[in-house]
Formats: C-alpha cells, sequence, structure tokens
C-alpha cells in the first residue's frame, strides 16, 4: 500500500516524498485513516516505528480546511515528555507541511519563557509542548485552548514514569470536552489504560510490535567483563571496529560524565546527554553526534528517549538498566527501517540478575563474546533461559474460608517501584485495527 491510498492530500505527498518514503510504516497504516476519520486512537508504538509521521500527517490534513487560528490559540497540542523529543517532533510537523500554509510552534522547559510568548501571540495551528512549560504559558495567559480540535499525548509511559499525570490531569481540565485524542505509548500498561479512560472515547486501538520484541535487525551480544576493565574495553571496541557513531548507555548523569570525559582523553570524541545539562548543551551534543563531530554520545536513558538518529549503527549499553523493558528502548535506537544495528552490552558479574531479567523478557539468551585482555576475574553466572510464561502469583492460602477471587493483574515482577498495577507492560490490544468499545465514553 502507498502514502496516496490513505487520504492524504497533494501537498502532504509531495512533503513525504521529499523525505524519501516511498511507503507507509504498518503503523502509519492503521492510525492515519482512523485519525483522517475523526476517531480517538490508542496506538501502541515505540519511537522508530515511524509513529510521529503516524499522527502528524493526518492532523495536518485535518486541520487544513481553511479555518484561521486566532491570536494565541492553538488548534492541535502534542505533549511529550522531553524537551528532544518535543523538538524531533516539531522538526518533523515542520517538514511534513511545507507546502502548507499551517503553522507550527514548539515549547519546552529550560529555556527562557518570553521568546516563547512572543511566538504564539500570533497563534498557531500545531503546538507541540512539554506539561510543565505549557502550564507556565497557560497561567500567563500565553495560550488558549478554547479553539482546540486536536490533542495527542506522545509516549504517554514515559510521562506517567517521569511523573506528568498531574500536570496532564491538569491540563485536560483546560481543554474543550469535544475534541479528538490520540494517545501513543510504547506500552499499555493499567495506568496507561485508566489514563485513557478519562481521555479517549470509543478509541481505534492499533499496535505493532509488543514492547518486549526486539527488531530481529539487531545484533544482539554480551561482553561480559569487570567493572574497571568497561571503560578500556569501549575505547578498544571503538577503535578497533573502527565505530564512527556510537550511542553509549550509561545509568547515571554522573557515569555519563566520567565516561565521556574518559573517552575525550583516549582521543575519542564524546559528549554526555543528560537530564543535568542546560538544553543548549544538550541540543548541541546532538546536533555534534548527528554531524559526525563527536563519535560517542553518552547518554542516561531518560534523556536518550526519543533521541531521533536514523540508522544508528551502533549502541552500547555499558552498564544494564534496572528496568527490563528500558534495555527494548535502548537497543531500539540501532537497527531501524531495514538496518542492520549491533547492540552490545558490557556486563559485569553484579549485573547479572539485570542481565537474567532482560533475557527473561526477550525470551532469549544473549551470546557471550569475548575481548582479549578483558575477560572477567570476576565470572558473570551463566544464563538459564527462564522460559516460563509469567504469570500472576498465587494468592496466599486465606485463613478464613475462601471467597472466591479473580485477579487478572500480575502481581511480582515489579521492576519499576511501580504499583503492581502500572507494570502489566505487554498487554497490547491485538495487531490489527480494531474499535474497542470503551464503556466509559468519557471525554475529560
Ligand atoms: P519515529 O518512530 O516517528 O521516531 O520515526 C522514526 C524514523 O523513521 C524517523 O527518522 C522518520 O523520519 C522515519 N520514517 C517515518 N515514516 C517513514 C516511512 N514511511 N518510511 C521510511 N522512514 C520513515
Amino acid at each position: 500500500m502507498g502514502f496516496t491510498s490513505l487520504g492524504l492530500s497533494a501537498p502532504i505527498l509531495k512533503a513525504i516524498g521529499d523525505q524519501g518514503y516511498d511507503k507507509p510504516s504498518p503503523i502509519q497504516e492503521q492510525a492515519i485513516p482512523a485519525v483522517l476519520a475523526g476517531k480517538d486512537v490508542m496506538a501502541a508504538a515505540q519511537t522508530g516505528t515511524g509513529k510521529t509521521a503516524g499522527f502528524t500527517l493526518p492532523i495536518l490534513e485535518l486541520l487544513d480546511n481553511g479555518q484561521r487560528v486566532k491570536p494565541n490559540h492553538v488548534r492541535a497540542l502534542v505533549l511529550t515528555p522531553t524537551r528532544e523529543l518535543a523538538a524531533q517532533v516539531q522538526d518533523n510537523i515542520y517538514k511534513y507541511s511545507r507546502y502548507q500554509k499551517l503553522t507550527s510552534n514548539v515549547v519546552f522547559g529550560g529555556v527562557k519563557i518570553n521568546p516563547q510568548m512572543m511566538k504564539l501571540r500570533k497563534g498557531t495551528d500545531i503546538l507541540v509542548a512539554t506539561p510543565g512549560r505549557l502550564l507556565d504559558l497557560y497561567q500567563q495567559n500565553a495560550i488558549q485552548f478554547s479553539q482546540l480540535e486536536v490533542l495527542v499525548l506522545d509516549e504517554a509511559d514515559r510521562m506517567l514514569d517521569m511523573g506528568f499525570i498531574r500536570d496532564i490531569r491538569k491540563i485536560l481540565a483546560l481543554l474543550p470536552q469535544k475534541r479528538q485524542n490520540l494517545l501513543f505509548s510504547a506500552t499499555f500498561s493499567d495506568e496507561i489504560r485508566q489514563l485513557a479512560k478519562g481521555l479517549v472515547n470509543n478509541p481505534v486501538e492499533v499496535s505493532v510490535a509488543p514492547a518486549n520484541s526486539t527488531a530481529n535487525t539487531i545484533e544482539q551480544s554480551i561482553y561480559p567483563t569487570d567493572k574497571r576493565k568497561k571503560a578500556p574495553m569501549l575505547c578498544k571496541l571503538i577503535q578497533e571496529g573502527d565505530w564512527k557513531q556510537v550511542l553509549v548507555f550509561c545509568r547515571t548523569k554522573h557515569g555519563a560524565n566520567r565516561l565521556s570525559y574518559y573517552l575525550n582523553g583516549q582521543g575519542i570524541t564524546a559528549a554526555p546527554i543528560h537530564g543535568n545539562k542546560s538544553q543548549n548543551a544538550r541540543t548541541k551534543a546532538l546536533a555534534d553526534f548527528k554531524s559526525g563531530e563527536v563519535r560517542v554520545l553518552v547518554a542516561t536513558d531518560i534523556a536518550a528517549r526519543g533521541i531521533d538518529i536514523p540508522q544508528l549503527p551502533q549502541v552500547v549499553n555499558f552498564e544494564l538498566p534496572h528496568v527490563a523493558e528500558d534495555y527494548v528502548h535502548r537497543i531500539g535506537r540501532t537497527g531501524r527501517a531495514g538496518e542492520v544495528g549491533k547492540a552490545i552490552s558490557l556486563v559485569e558479574a553484579a549485573e547479572a540478575s539485570e542481565l537474567f531479567a532482560i533475557e527473561k523478557l526477550i525470551q532469549q539468551v544473549l551470546p557471550r563474546l569475548e575481548l582479549e585482555g578483558y575477560k572477567a576475574v570476576n565470572e558473570l553466572p551463566k544464563s538459564k533461559l527462564d522460559t516460563r510464561p509469567i504469570r500472576p502469583k498465587k494468592p496466599k492460602k486465606p485463613k478464613k474460608p475462601k471467597i472466591d477471587h479473580i485477579d487478572g493483574q500480575r502481581s511480582g515482577d515489579n521492576a519499576r517501584g511501580h504499583k503492581p498495577a502500572g507494570k502489566n507492560k505487554r498487554h497490547y490490544g491485538s495487531s490489527t485495527t480494531q474499535n474497542r468499545n470503551s464503556k466509559s465514553g468519557a471525554n475529560g
């Protein structure tokens, strides 16, 4: 199926052509017609699936109906968890709308608010925003929502993880009741479904790949080693493999700074990207990495979320994430759009439990490689794949005569430290488009 059959008009098709896309991705095939039909949509899609175009293109089509946006008003609002993601989404909107008369803007925290207030004066057809800054702008009367037609929550799972739920609820309360709602999330936990209940109305559910599936265009392996050897080993791997562009994940901001400093000292250009860096520093690090000026980008999970670097050849986990799902997000940065990518993890003995949790989630034992001179002295325990399905723990026997208790939720395995209700991450709707009858009927 080509883009032409999806119901998009000539200026949008031309902009898509400029990008060199020849056919819609699966998420686009499913989401675009549903959005164009004016439906609410719940989409399970990670970065790399083409989700941004999945909601942007039909919104551009819907808004291109001759209506004018009033000063300080907005017609479509896209909320994102991070500044980087906000900037990228707006970048995409800008590209896709270049043959239309629509306007778009982006606002996020960490930079001066005044220039943003000025930009919003004329009104903007599509606004991309992080929740906190949007509320600040609202409080300063820089933005009004009475003309709002479409709301998008992008990476809703990460917004909840980052504690934005209260801001989101505050924003929802400010929006007109009658509007179209699109909710995009990598996973559909019970928490997200809870949020969705008060948000989407009889939504079309679309999904492309479950959160625990890793693209098979990614070659994954691990190097068991010791903590102290990791940094020199990474240098050696980069130099011997002649890796030109590598994204390295650390667990902490300090760790990312330290590693970046070390690599630079070894003559390998590197820049850290994490939440303690100013917005300008983060934007610059990403731009330098994309241009090839910086060879290694050392990132923490939150900062890396949503970073769009097409066809990244190499991802390294300098430390394994505590949350197994983050491993899937991390390595999703490579092997995109049919390209083969490599994901390598340097694993010390103390990280065995993280490794086993990851292997259980992706249902595969990661092949182990060795690099001469960097073998682990402290041996990493052998992997044994636990192929038992993840089931709810049996409730303890009640002391009193038992009343039948049915609990569809998984209760254990709560790595993220959330309420169990928020952990049941692998339950998407079907893999095809479907109209889900929501009883909630709620729309804010
Ligand atoms: P996203 O999942 O929105 O972050 O998009 C991931 C990458 O895929 C971006 O670099 C897009 O430019 C690219 N992309 C989006 N749609 C398509 C398509 N239909 N064909 C090829 N590449 C695409």
